[in-house]
């Protein structure tokens, strides 16, 4: 998964060769420069991450060790935004989740894997509310999904306004002691007013405790600047990167944090119902260097 972007920091690290030796400790900071924006990393998060390791690596001391040593530092904290990581609990049952994002993300099938992930891993009482009204098969999507891997689900095929479903969905939930409501709600093709007064009005009608936004990381550059209209508008709580297995360079899951405020807290990693992993910071870092 992160294949790439670990080969470009191996390559870095062995442009080190002296102690105490300023030109070979450039010639790693531009192979590093080099690889990460070949990964995709934003520029921004580059820049900052090649001038922490510089800083660090020359305080410690030019050398193999060190360098490896501010070069891990500095990708903990370009990954650690403030918030949470993995998923959390509100204290008063139900946590109420609202899953936004643009169509096509990857949304509808990310709600089903997180319900299934809350399920069958924190042995949780989760439901899923359809409340996607945009997309006529959205509905069909997640109750097949449902179906298919034993979910529950609060859908109403005549509903048309959709703050309205998930407001009765909360409610259900709330009587029949649910322990989490992912709330599935409509994407667009691209942002719109529409869209996003839709989900601002759904955000407190049912004040939930977290908003994630689901990205595409194939859409690279794409996916940092929606987070942040995203973010903009709902104030959201994490970010949530689809199809990670695919084509992805990788170097989105390493600036987004950076980028956008909030915390990376999942990544879809395939098609099938418990490709879900949840993302730790420092996991990651030593998956990358290791
Ligand atoms: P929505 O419009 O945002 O609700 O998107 P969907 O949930 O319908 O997903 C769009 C397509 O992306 C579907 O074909 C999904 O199977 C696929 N998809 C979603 N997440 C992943 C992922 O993590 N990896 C891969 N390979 N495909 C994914």
């Amino acid at each position: 998964m992160f294949g790439k972007i670990s080969e470009g920091f191996r390559n870095a690290i062995n442009k080190i060769k002296l102690k105490d030796d300023e030109k070979s400790l450039k010639k790693a900071l531009d192979e590093l420069k080099k690889n990460l924006l070949k990964a995709d990393v934003h520029f921004k998060t580059v820049k900052e991450l090649i001038k922490k390791v510089e800083v660090e690596t020359k305080r410690k001391g030019i050398g193999k060790a060190n360098f490896l040593m501010a070069l891990e530092d500095a990708l903990s904290e370009i990954l650690k935004a403030p918030g949470n990581f993995g998923f959390i609990f509100s204290t008063k049952p139900p946590t109420v989740v609202m899953m936004t994002g643009l169509q096509g993300s990857g949304k509808t099938t990310t709600t089903a894997k997180l319900a299934y992930y809350l399920k069958t891993f924190k042995k949780k009482k989760v439901l899923m509310v359809a409340a996607d009204l945009q997309r006529l098969a959205a509905v069909e999507q997640l109750k097949q999904l449902a179906e298919a891997n034993g979910l529950d689900i609060y859908y109403d095929e005549n509903a048309k306004d959709a703050v309205e479903i998930a407001k009765k969905g909360v409610e259900f939930a709330k009587e029949k002691f649910y322990d989490v409501v992912l709330i599935d709600t409509a994407g667009r093709l691209a942002i719109d007013e529409e869209l996003m007064n839709e989900l601002v009005r759904m955000k407190e009608a049912v004040k939930p405790d977290e908003i994630f936004y689901v990205a595409d990381s194939l859409t690279g550059k794409d996916a940092i600047n929606t987070a942040k209209t995203f973010n903009e508008k709902l104030d959201i709580t994490g970010v949530i990167l689809t199809k990670y297995d695919g084509d992805s360079k990788g170097g989105v899951a390493l600036s987004i944090a950076h980028q956008v405020g909030k915390p990376l807290r999942f990544l879809g990693t395939g098609e099938k119902i418990a490709d879900l992993e949840v993302f730790i910071p420092d996991r990651i870092v030593s998956r990358l260097l290791g």
